[in-house]
């Protein structure tokens, strides 16, 4: 914990991490200028830390940051590589890094670390609940919830720190060194921050580049481009897959989950739906049993476990209709992938905020929806799609309240009555949670 101790280290960009990051340096001794490009009128988060004795300079980003001796630069995820300040200190060299960097050098606990394009948020959660009852004190840490720079403030070598990692924060890493880390799955995605493919696999694959043989690397290995990063990992490789037997990691076979030879659960039991949660299942059973998690206590997870909220997760069930909030899908894929999840006939409410795209990509996802209810600048667009696709009712709503009460009339016993809106929130809510408790209220009103 000295290692920061008198350093001149420049953070830039606050949210949520860089004031968790500036905290922490501050507490550890280091001196800390804080920069961020919000006006200092109307920077509240900047004048409570200046208050408390940081240094704060607001408002742009002026080179002159760099001249006093500043010998590490700690950038919010969120700040692009382009941005000239950050050419600038890595053209005087710099280090450039993220909070994540920073909490793996000062974390006392061990750390699992999940990445991937997509499940991230669904796999930590998985591993974390899998992690309770084991030897170890399980902490969530990441995206998902606490920023890791103020957990591994608590953090001692009782507890296992667990880890959800962006691309954005893995790139901006040097001796990030989990002890166990988990990549999922890479897709095209964030192609527009990364620049290349390449350079987004470059960033994911940092999740594995300091391992060591004492370390375990988790991997899907029914994805090309996991595999290809898992052949240049040094540490111990730990593959999964939903379509082959894998005698050294995680797969399914019979409608089981094994790890090994040793049966973990039968995929009848397991509570969480969709072909794509069997992957986050594997990834978060490797994880966990790698770290010492009990066969009871992941049993009992997934026996139980309903999903992430807003993650097609299971709401409740009402006179034999079965209720999903798949609120965070914003985009077409992730709707497909709702969609995919369910044989018995769909209610699928969607719509939201209109991009200009079409949605003929949703089509041939909908061969189980009996009823659209959309609502939203999309309504029409999706209207159109559900029509030609020979779904048989479609109906408008003005809200999610409104299309829950239209989606309980038009069911029937055993149906599944899904939000998964395949569009941003930000036309009629602020973000995607907000919409998805809408969701939740007003079914749980049909049951008053
Ligand atoms: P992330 O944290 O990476 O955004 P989440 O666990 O929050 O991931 O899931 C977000 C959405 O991504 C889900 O609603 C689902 O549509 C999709 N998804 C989740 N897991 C996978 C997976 N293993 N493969 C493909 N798509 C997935």
């Amino acid at each position: 914990k000295e290692l920061y101790r008198g350093k001149n280290i420049l953070v830039l960009g606050l949210a949520k991490s860089g004031e968790a990051a500036a905290l922490l340096l501050h507490e550890l001794g280091a001196n800390v200028v804080v920069n961020d490009a919000l006006p200092y009128e109307e920077n509240a988060q900047a004048r409570a830390l200046e208050a408390k004795g940081l240094k704060v300079v607001c408002g742009d980003h002026p080179l002159s940051l760099l001249d006093d001796g500043v010998e590490l630069v700690v950038k919010n995820p969120g700040i692009p590589y382009h941005n000239d300040l950050v050419k600038e200190a890595m053209a005087r060299s710099i280090s450039v890094v993220t909070e994540v960097e920073l909490t793996s050098h000062l974390s006392e606990a061990e750390i699992i670390a999940i990445t991937g394009s997509n499940g991230k948020t669904t796999t930590t959660t998985l591993v974390f609940e899998m992690l309770k009852n084991s030897p170890k004190t399980p902490l969530i840490a990441g995206n998902i919830g606490t920023v890791s720079c103020e957990v591994v403030k608590e953090a001692t070598n009782e507890d296992v720190m667990v880890l959800e990692a962006s691309s954005f924060q893995l790139l901006g890493t040097e001796a990030f060194h989990p002890k166990v880390s988990v990549l999922l799955n890479l897709f095209d995605a964030h192609l527009d921050y990364h620049g290349t493919k390449e350079e987004y696999i470059r960033a994911k694959a940092k999740i594995t580049a300091n391992q060591t043989e004492q370390d375990q690397f988790i991997y899907n290995a029914d994805d090309e481009l996991v595999s290809k990063v898992a052949s240049t990992t040094k540490a111990k490789t730990i593959p999964f897959s939903t379509k082959q037997v894998l005698l050294e990691g995680v797969y399914v076979k019979d409608n089981k989950i094994y790890f090994g030879k040793e049966e973990i659960v039968e995929l009848a039991d397991v509570v969480l739906p969709g072909a794509h949660n069997v992957e986050n299942i594997l990834a978060a059973v490797g994880a966990a049993m790698s770290m010492g998690a009990s066969k009871q206590q992941i049993k009992e997870v997934l026996h139980t476990f309903s999903g992430v909220e807003h993650r097609l997760q299971f709401v409740t069930k009402i006179k034999d209709r079965l209720f999903y909030n798949d609120s965070k899908a914003t985009n077409i894929l992730a709707a497909k992938k709702a969609l995919e999840a369910f044989d018995q006939p769909v209610i699928l409410l969607a719509g939201g905020l209109d991009r200009g795209n079409e949605f003929d990509e949703l089509a041939s996802s909908l061969s189980n929806v009996k009823a659209l209810v959309a609502f939203g600048e999309t309504k029409e667009k999706l209207a159109a799609t559900a029509k030609q696709s020979n779904v048989r009712e479609v109906q408008f709503a003005n809200r999610v309240e409104d299309a829950v009460e239209l989606a309980y009339q038009l069911s029937n016993e055993g149906d599944v009555v899904l939000l998964s809106p395949a569009c941003a929130s930000w036309d009629q809510y602020k973000t995607f949670e907000e919409r998805g408790n809408e969701f939740v209220t007003a079914v749980r009103a049909l049951q008053l």
